[in-house]
């Protein structure tokens, strides 16, 4: 009683602005108002995220349902909102557009004997962070679908901030190396939804294929907030 009273008071004192413009008052039952819900470059359907993964090419061919909320381009919207969710500790956004990728597509789909794999940070930038994001958008995932998240099964074992590398491949032999599965933990998993924010060129998703395909899942699927364009 004396919360709702304190929410209502808090919300009245410091009203919640749109995720996105963060000017408008958002629409009830969102966090984004009218004019971003219309304007977000949101994917329109599971066929356009997988053909957004032309040419990227570490994404791994073996990954048959792909699916993503947006588009993903620099210094737009969805640039910033990310932005903010990794350095601002805006987690409450990823959870929530985590919930809007669920709603969107995985109503649909019937994912009873899979279990969410958020793409892992290295445990000293998890520290520096207070989170990982992309446990962050599997919160909001598991809002609407209840499926568990493991987060013990795939860990990343070099800091990503060290890489200097700047051509594809020799990125992607870097990031080869960075992800290994736990080897206290032996459980393999049937079915993996595997969680990152964006997938720019597809080697971090490949990365994590590698590794847990070591252990023969029947299928991984990738889900993200944005697949850049
Ligand atoms: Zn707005």
């Amino acid at each position: 009683m004396f919360k709702d009273y304190f929410n209502a008071l808090f919300g009245l004192i410091f009203p919640s602005l749109c995720y996105a413009c963060r000017i408008q008052e958002p629409l009830k039952n969102h966090n984004f108002c009218l004019s971003c819900l219309e304007s977000l470059p949101f994917v329109d359907s599971a066929e356009d995220s997988f053909a957004a993964l032309a040419g990227k090419d570490f994404f791994p061919d073996s990954v048959e349902n792909f699916w993503s909320l947006f588009y993903y381009t620099k210094d737009s919207d969805v640039a910033e909102m990310i932005h903010r969710i990794k350095y601002d500790g805006q987690f409450r956004i990823a959870r929530y557009l985590g919930k809007l990728l669920a709603e969107k597509y995985l109503t649909k789909v019937d994912l009873s004997d899979y279990v969410i794999i958020p793409v892992p940070v290295h445990p000293k930038r998890r520290r520096e962070r207070g989170f990982n994001q992309a446990e962050e958008i599997a919160k909001g995932f598991i809002s609407v679908v209840q499926i568990p998240i493991i987060t013990d099964h795939l860990i990343r074992s070099k800091n990503e901030s060290s890489q200097t590398a700047k051509d594809k491949d020799s990125r992607s032999s870097v990031l080869g190396d960075s992800f290994i599965l736990n080897p206290k933990k032996s459980k393999a998993f049937k079915n993996i939804l595997l969680i990152d924010d964006v997938i720019t060129t597809g080697s971090t998703i490949g990365a994590c294929v590698n590794q847990l395909s070591l252990k023969k899942p029947d299928q991984i699927i990738v889900a993200s907030l944005g697949i850049s364009i």
